[in-house]
């Protein structure tokens, strides 16, 4: 039997509810994520119409925690852990939402919430956002079924929503928690996403609500995994064991870059020669560019993502020599490892918005914004490398956009987002239906993407 192991985390913020706002007509869901490790539930309240009065916020967060199942043991998620998590808290989270639901008005129908000051009214929420896919499915399967049985007892719609469109659409909801006047959500369609976290490496170009393309993915692990594999060959093994800190990732950033920006000092390459070139280090090793050199040739003009090797290449170089390496040299091994990740995804961005210049037709719309996404995004330094490649290659003026990090991991607001430009779109989900393990977001795969899938039903 696996002893409960989790982590929490408050993700309270400056978009909590903490003054009256004033809302004309609200929309009110209750979301739940349960996708893969992160037991998350938001209660997110929107205007009922898009364009909402002056003095009226777009979106407002009552309620937004997530409990992380501890999989520290293992390297990687542990399905079992995952769902023993998620079986111990969704229900109590679900129960704390609902105490922070907003009191209700008149026109409102409420529930009667039992807290231990006693009975409260709250507003019932409109509808039920829950992540339908894809992931895996005992996990998903914990969070669907709760969401079924509110749905049921309440008498209210169901949205089944999709993960990865809920990440790209994350910059919409970080807008709409931002602003008084929500005319119109930026980004508008058509933007970009660079999805870079623990388990994707994407990019994807979305065009609307149900449509986004994927333009690139990783042909084996995702840099987030392999950010975390190379901090454990890399950082000297007592920094590790005497720190709190469970993102990996993190911690490398931090010891490459004790200073922070100032410590960058970096300019991108302005050729593509220049990217695929190694760069020997003082102390005899050279990393080569992913994908610039298989077996079966170079594969450097392929749109797609792979970080295999560098992790692997980061393992011999930090295991090549018998006496331990010096920290001068581990700090460089750390920055040219981060160098060689990111400069990777930079080339595929690159060559992305150059196809999509040449594509561009007087009925599509320019191209404006790239979206980077993931627990990735929050490394300052990928920031540096992207913003210096685009500016160098001709690309000034495409506006970089960094989602707040609990936000832009997974969690629960950005699906109760997601459901609610679904449910205005005249979306909802059958109470039938399953959850799924595969679901892609790209309209031409074999299964049609979000819409392809059954269980919908038109409004
Ligand atoms: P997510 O899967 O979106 O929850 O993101 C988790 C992944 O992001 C883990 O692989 C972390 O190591 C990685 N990560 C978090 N912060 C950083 C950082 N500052 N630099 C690089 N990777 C990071
Ligand atoms: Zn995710």
């Amino acid at each position: 039997m696996l002893k409960g192991l989790w982590r929490a985390q408050s993700l309270t913020s400056k978009y909590a509810y903490h003054r009256p706002v004033p809302v004309v007509r609200q929309l009110i869901t209750l979301a739940i994520e349960t996708s893969c490790d992160d037991t998350s539930v938001a209660v997110l309240e929107t205007a009922r119409q898009d364009g909402s009065s002056q003095d009226q916020k777009a979106a407002i967060l009552h309620f937004h925690e997530k409990v992380t199942a501890d999989n520290a043991r293992f390297r990687g998620v542990h399905p079992i852990v995952a769902l023993e998590s998620h079986n111990k808290q969704l229900a109590p989270l679900v129960a704390k939402a609902l105490r922070n639901c907003p009191s209700p008005d008149q026109r409102s129908p409420s529930i009667s919430i039992r807290a231990q000051s006693g009975w409260l009214e709250k507003t019932k929420p409109d509808f039920i956002s829950v992540t339908r896919g894809p992931g895996m499915l005992s996990s998903l399967n914990t969070g669907l079924n709760t969401a079924k049985g509110l749905a049921t007892a309440w008498q209210v719609p169901l949205v089944g929503v999709n993960h990865m469109q809920a990440h790209a659409l994350t910059p919409r909801l970080v807008h709409a928690l931002e602003t008084e006047n929500n005319e119109q959500l930026p980004p508008k369609f058509p933007f970009l996403t660079l999805l870079v976290s623990g388990g994707h490496t994407m990019l994807v170009h979305s065009k609307a609500l149900t449509h986004h393309a994927i333009l690139a993915n990783t042909m084996d692990i995702a840099i987030g995994d392999c950010i975390d594999k190379m901090a454990r060959h890399i950082l000297p093994a007592g920094l590790i064991e005497d720190s709190a800190e469970m993102m990996y990732g993190r911690l490398l950033e931090h010891f490459a870059f004790p200073n922070g920006p100032s410590d960058h000092g970096y300019i991108a390459p302005r050729t593509r020669a220049e990217d695929l070139s190694q760069k020997p280090s003082i102390w005899g090793w050279a990393l080569t560019a992913p994908l610039s050199r298989t077996r079966s040739g170079s594969r450097s003009k392929d749109m797609a993502f792979s970080f295999a090797g560098l992790g692997s290449a980061i393992e011999r170089i930090c295991h090549r020599i018998e006496k331990a390496m010096t920290l001068d040299e581990r700090r460089d091994v750390a920055r040219e490892a981060f160098r060689v990740a990111f400069e990777h995804l930079a080339s595929r961005v690159l060559m992305a918005l150059q196809q999509l210049k040449i594509a561009e037709t007087a009925d599509t719309e320019e191209m404006g914004t790239l979206v980077v996404s993931g627990g990735v995004a929050s490394n300052r330094f990928l920031r540096t490398v992207l913003r210096s490649f685009l500016d160098i290659r001709g690309f000034a003026h495409i506006r970089l956009v960094f989602p707040p990090t609990s936000l832009c991991t997974d969690n629960a607001a950005m699906i109760a987002w997601t459901g609610t430009e679904m449910y205005k779109a005249g979306y909802e989900t059958d109470l039938s239906c399953g959850a799924l393990r595969k679901w892609s977001i790209d309209p031409s795969a074999e299964s049609g993407g979000i819409l392809g899938v059954d269980g919908w039903r038109m409004k």
